[in-house]
């Protein structure tokens, strides 16, 4: 009879495996950062906030995890830091595709200028389509690979916020479902991980919200949050081989917000 892998939460589940990891410095990709180390990864960690980056790598250790600036809004900055990991790592596993901002909410479409939808569209959207790309560029040729992009619960639910952030994330689903078709017949996995509302820096911005505010809100929906380690433990499935087939899935984090509030039926 044919051997079963076994897995359990105790094994190092990325054992030997490289990930390049959007956004790492903050939230969470920092989170991801930390559990994908913890199960036996070596991670690149790739964001703009070069000090916050730098620090994340040195607590998780510098054999483990290093650090380089790239804006996913520019293609040079994304094919560098892909070719860095392989030089650094000499292959590319896991791209995790994180980076994203929010916006100052704005409901109705006649407040929203172009630039404020464009800004939210270059880095929700265009910078996942820079990183599934050039991830594509060297998983092609080693057969194999699993790209997750962070996606939202704002992807299949509408009317909680703001126009641009919908709809960049709307269509990273239309990316990743694309891009599956395609790369499937390469080895390649491609999938989104979608968290409800998380308590980060940029859930902050999002609402427009001061500390006192924040720490208030936070502490009274603390229930029906997600947590950063529920959204990079999902994100941690994805990029195993434990999820090795799922494809073009979009695996919602958000402890069944969407489907019981009937404020979203
Ligand atoms: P965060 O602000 O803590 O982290 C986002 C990271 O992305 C930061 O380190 C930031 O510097 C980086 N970043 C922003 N613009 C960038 C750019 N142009 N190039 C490179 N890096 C850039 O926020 P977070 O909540 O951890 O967000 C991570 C992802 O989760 C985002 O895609 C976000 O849309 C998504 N998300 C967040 C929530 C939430 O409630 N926080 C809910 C659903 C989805």
């Amino acid at each position: 009879m044919a051997s079963v892998p076994v897995f359990s939460a105790a094994a190092r589940r990325l054992e030997g495996k490289v990930a390049l990891i959007t956004g790492g410095a903050s939230g969470i990709g920092e989170y991801a950062a930390k559990i994908f180390t913890q199960n036996g990864a070596k991670v690149m960690i790739a964001d703009i906030q070069d000090d916050l980056g730098q620090s994340v790598c040195k607590n998780l250790g510098p054999s483990v995890a290093s650090y380089i600036h790239c804006n996913v809004t520019n293609e040079a900055h994304v094919q560098n830091a892909v070719d860095s990991t392989m030089a650094q790592y000499g292959k590319l596993d896991i791209m995790f595709n994180n980076a994203g901002i929010g916006c100052y909410p704005k409901p109705n479409i006649l407040d929203n200028t172009q630039s404020d939808f464009e800004e939210v569209i270059k880095v929700n959207l265009v910078g996942p389509f820079l990183g599934t790309k050039h991830a594509a560029r060297v998983m092609i040729p080693a057969k194999q690979g699993s790209i997750i992009t962070t996606a939202s619960t704002c992807a299949t639910i509408a009317g909680v916020a703001p126009h641009a952030y919908t709809t960049s994330k709307h269509g990273v689903l239309g990316l990743m479902r694309n891009t599956a078709v395609e790369l499937g017949k390469h080895g390649i996995r491609v999938n989104c991980v979608s968290p409800h509302v998380v308590a980060t820096y940029m859930t902050k911005t999002f609402f427009d919200l001061d500390d006192e505010d924040f720490a208030n809100i936070y502490s009274n929906l603390k229930g029906a949050m997600c947590k950063k380690e529920d959204v990079a433990s999902a994100a941690l499935f994805l990029a195993s081989d434990e999820s090795k087939f799922i494809s073009g899935h979009n695996l919602i984090v958000d402890g069944g917000f969407t489907i019981v509030n009937p404020a979203f039926s």
